[in-house]
């Protein structure tokens, strides 16, 4: 048994002897909460369906999704080394961002506990959390925003990693070629999925990827996008301008948005 929970037995111990009584099952997790060491969970409806949500006293400190809570307690021990507990209810931080996130369609304010990740992984992590709602990244493109653009594959590690999915939203990142990747909560399936539900047009990505199109310009401002930016889409039928790299945007004549930020030719 961890230390943490040794603390939380040894003082729950106290408050029975000193005349509390019977102190019911759920006192435990209460008390591991109180002295602000305890994970609690709820299960939360997400757009790929059920999912558990753990919590502490620093933030959201889990998202996975599993078959039952079991597996979930089990899973949540073996990866953070130690014990998560059943909340009685949601509390109200957790329920107010969650609606905020897949029914207002807008970045929840919400804090996280990452505190076991290495100071890379937060960085890409952080990064990942700024990518707008309905818009798509490339793995280098984070990896260049936070200073380290060879890092291309410690990103995708860092984001195959992330304790907290759907919340930091890695599945808005994608492979440079637009090949969707892989995906920690069930595969490119479910990275689709929600993709799909925050209003992405996948046909059309999926028509771009195969045709070869990375970045889409507007031949009225002569500046060129990833092809989610807002600011992309705004850009009318016959003004769009295809194009295939950088390079080729920037010999055309084109310069990168200040809002999405298209890598730039020299990385
Ligand atoms: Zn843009």
């Amino acid at each position: 048994m961890e230390q943490q929970e040794q603390d939380g037995r040894a003082l729950l111990g106290k408050l029975r002897a000193s005349g509390a009584a019977k102190a019911p099952a759920t006192l435990l997790p209460a008390v591991m909460m109180e002295i602000g060491r305890g994970d609690a969970y709820t299960r939360l409806t997400s757009p790929i369906g059920p999912v558990f949500v753990a919590y502490n006293a620093a933030g959201v400190s889990a998202v996975m999704r599993l078959d039952d809570a079991r597996e979930f307690e089990e899973a949540f021990r073996e990866r953070f080394g130690r014990g998560v507990y059943p909340a009685s209810e949601p509390p109200e931080f957790i329920t107010r961002a969650w609606s905020t996130q897949f029914h207002n369609h807008t970045r929840a304010s919400l804090d996280f506990d990452l505190r076991d990740l290495s100071e890379f992984e937060q960085a890409v992590l952080l990064k990942a959390l700024t990518i707008p709602y309905g818009e798509i990244r490339s793995y280098a493109w984070i990896a260049r925003e936070i200073g380290r653009p060879k890092a291309v594959r410690a990103v995708g590690s860092a984001l195959g990693h992330n304790p907290v999915p759907l919340l930091i939203p890695c599945h808005r990142v994608v492979r440079s070629n637009g090949n969707l990747g892989q995906y920690s909560m069930g595969g490119s399936e479910a990275k689709r999925a929600i993709l799909a539900a925050e209003g992405v047009n996948l046909a059309e990505l999926d028509s771009l990827v195969r045709s070869g199109v990375r970045y889409v310009g507007s031949a009225t401002t002569h500046i060129y996008c990833y092809p989610t930016c807002s600011h992309a889409r705004r850009i009318t039928e016959r003004h769009r301008v295809p194009f295939s790299s950088e390079h080729a945007a920037e010999h055309a004549g084109y310069r990168p948005c200040k809002r999405c930020r298209p890598l730039a030719s020299a990385v």
